[in-house]
C-alpha cells in the first residue's frame, strides 16, 4: 500500500505543473537573468513574470516582491533590515509562538542592543490586540506577528493587529510562510508592511522564499553583493525556483476557494470520526480560526505517548508529526508554543500534528481514522515511550517547521 503523507506543514510535494514549469530553467534556459544577451534576457523575463504571479497571491504590485533563499531569510531580512535603518536603540514586539525563524532573529537582535517584548497567547493560540496595543512603546520599531501557526494552525488577527501597529508609527512584519496560499492575503487591504512567505509549503520547491516589502518601506539588505532584487537580496537568481514559486502561487490562488472547502471537510471528517472512537482525542488550537487543512491533537492522559505513536503510524506507512518543538533538535523539550498556550510540560510533549495537502483524499483520511484508533488502543500508557533510548531516535524527528 502506498505511503499517506499528512505533513504538508513540514513541507509540501512539488506539484506536477510546477515541476513541468522548472524543469527547461534547469536544462537549456540556463541564463544568467542579470545578463544581457538573450539567454539572460529570457531567464529575467521568467523571474519577473514569476514576481508578478506572487505578487499576485497578495494583491501586491510585482515590484514589491523580494525573492530571497527561504522563508528564514525572509523573516531575517524583515527584522534585521528594518532595525537597521534607524539610528539608536530599538524596541521590537512579536509573540511568544514564532516560528524559530523569527525568535532567533530575535534573540539575535536582543544582543545588539534591541530590546524585544513577546506578546502571550491565550489558550487557542491567539495573541489579544489588547496587550498589542498595551507593549506598542514610541521607539518601538517593528511588531512582526505570525499569520498562521506552523504548530497549532491558528490563524491571528493579522488586520486588526497591523492597523494598531499602523497607528503607533511601527512597521508591521507577519510570518505568512504557513498562511500564503492557504487563506487570503490582501496587502492592499491590511495595513502590512512586510511579509515572509516560502515556495515549499504550497507546492513549490525548497529554497526560496519572498519578502513583500511596501512601497516607501526602508529596509536595509542583509546580505551584500552585486545588488540583485533592488540591492535587497544579492546573489545570482535561483532562476528554475524562482519560476516554481510563481507557478506554485497561480495555483495556489486559483485553486483557494475550492481547496479550502475540500481540506476542511478532510479535516472536519477526520475529528468527526475520532470523536466517536478515539474520545480522549482533543484539538489543540483554535476550533475555527485555524488552517483549512491543519488538526493538530492531544490525548487526553496518554500525551506522554504522542512521540510513539507518530512512529507507529509511520511504520504502517502515514507520515504526521510529533509536536514535541519547533525545531527538531530540542525534540525532547516540550513546545514553546503549546507552554504559552498554558499547557503544562507533559501537555505540552503530546501534540500530533495532522496536516493535509492536495494530493490528499478521502480515502487516505478513512485509512488514517481506523488505524489511529487500532493503534491509539494498543498504547501502554504506563511505559514512559519519552525516554526509552531504543526511541530516541524517531522521538527526534518532531514537528521541525
Ligand atoms: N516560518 C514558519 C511559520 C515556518 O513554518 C517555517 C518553516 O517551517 C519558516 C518560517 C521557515 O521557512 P523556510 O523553511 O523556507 O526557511
Amino acid at each position: 500500500m502506498s505511503r499517506i503523507y499528512f505533513d504538508h506543514s513540514a513541507t509540501t510535494p512539488l506539484d506536477p505543473r510546477v515541476l513541468d514549469a522548472m524543469l527547461p530553467f534547469l536544462a537549456d534556459t540556463f541564463g544568467n537573468a542579470s545578463s544581457h544577451h538573450a539567454e539572460g534576457r529570457k531567464a529575467r523575463e521568467a523571474v519577473e513574470t514569476a514576481r508578478a504571479q506572487v505578487a499576485a497571491l497578495l494583491n501586491a504590485d510585482a515590484n514589491e516582491i523580494v525573492f530571497t533563499g527561504s522563508g528564514t531569510e525572509a523573516d531575517n531580512l524583515a527584522l534585521i533590515g528594518a532595525v537597521r535603518t534607524s539610528i539608536g536603540p530599538d524596541h521590537v514586539i512579536t509573540s511568544s509562538i514564532e516560528h524559530a525563524a523569527i525568535l532567533e532573529t530575535c534573540r539575535y537582535l536582543e544582543e545588539t542592543g534591541v530590546s524585544v517584548t513577546h506578546l502571550p497567547v491565550d489558550s487557542d493560540g491567539l495573541v489579544d490586540t489588547l496587550d498589542l496595543e498595551a507593549a506598542l512603546r514610541p521607539d518601538t520599531r517593528i511588531v512582526s506577528i505570525m499569520a498562521a501557526s506552523n504548530l497549532v494552525g491558528t490563524v491571528q488577527p493579522i488586520q486588526e493587529l497591523a492597523e494598531i501597529t499602523n497607528e503607533h508609527g511601527a512597521l508591521f512584519h507577519t510570518d505568512a510562510v504557513q498562511a500564503g496560499g492557504k487563506i487570503p492575503i490582501d496587502v492592499k487591504t491590511a495595513a502590512i508592511d512586510l511579509l515572509s512567505l516560502s515556495a515549499h509549503k504550497l507546492h513549490g520547491p525548497k529554497g526560496i522564499g519572498a519578502l513583500f516589502v511596501r512601497r516607501g518601506v526602508k529596509i536595509s539588505p542583509i546580505v551584500f553583493g552585486g545588488g540583485q532584487e533592488r540591492g535587497l537580496r544579492s546573489a545570482t537568481e535561483n532562476v528554475a525556483a524562482i519560476v516554481g514559486f510563481g507557478v506554485a502561487a497561480e495555483i495556489a490562488r486559483q485553486e483557494m476557494d475550492a481547496e479550502t472547502v475540500r481540506l476542511r471537510n478532510l479535516r472536519e471528517k477526520i475529528v468527526r470520526v475520532l470523536a466517536q472512537t478515539v474520545p480522549q482525542a482533543y484539538v489543540i488550537g483554535h476550533p475555527e480560526k485555524r488552517l483549512p487543512g491543519h488538526l493538530s491533537l492531544g490525548f487526553a492522559g496518554q500525551e506522554v505517548l504522542a512521540g510513539r505513536l507518530v512512529q507507529l503510524l509511520d511504520e504502517a506507512g502515514i507520515a504526521v508529526s510529533a509536536g514535541s518543538a519547533c525545531n527538531a533538535h530540542h525534540a525532547d523539550k516540550p513546545s514553546h508554543v503549546l507552554l504559552a498556550m498554558g499547557f503544562d510540560a507533559e501537555r505540552a510533549r503530546g501534540l500530533v500534528r495532522i496536516t493535509l495537502g492536495r494530493f490528499n483524499t478521502e480515502a487516505e483520511v478513512d485509512r488514517f481514522v481506523d488505524l489511529l484508533a487500532a493503534l491509539i488502543g494498543q498504547l501502554d500508557p504506563d511505559l514512559d515511550w519519552t525516554t526509552s533510548a531504543q526511541l530516541a531516535g524517531p522521538l527526534l524527528a518532531g514537528t521541525s517547521a
